[in-house]
């Protein structure tokens, strides 16, 4: 099926300033999916989780346990959510930031699967 696509222009809070999306629509895991254009395929490079020592998605029993539920809540609904913040890998890394006075940042891998 060819992908089609349309465009959203939404005012922004700018008066004056308009925002435009291109939404395309593509078949994913044979299934039709919408998805900003400039998204598309980038799930895993805006996700926390594959950065994250808890996510082990080839193994669902050792695998965290908001990840797991956010899978079967994709499956169900038919979308994917990527983790943009996480409370439970600020709680696991909090302790590496401390070796720092004020330090704030920490160096996390990607998790290439
Ligand atoms: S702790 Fe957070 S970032 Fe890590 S796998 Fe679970 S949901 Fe993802």
């Amino acid at each position: 099926m060819a992908e089609s696509k349309v465009g959203d222009e939404r005012q922004t809070e700018q008066a004056g300033e308009v925002e435009c999306i291109v939404v395309q629509v593509y078949v994913h895991h044979g299934k039709e999916m919408a998805v900003m254009e400039a998204n598309r395929g980038k799930h895993r490079n805006n996700c926390l989780c594959f950065f994250c020592p808890f996510f082990k998605p080839e193994d669902r029993e050792a695998n965290c346990e908001i990840a797991n539920a956010l899978f079967r809540f994709d499956i169900l609904a038919g979308v994917t959510t990527p983790v943009w913040e996480c409370g439970k890998l600020a709680q696991h890394i909090r302790p590496l930031l401390t070796a720092e006075l004020g330090a704030r940042h920490v160096g996390l891998s990607r998790k290439d699967k």
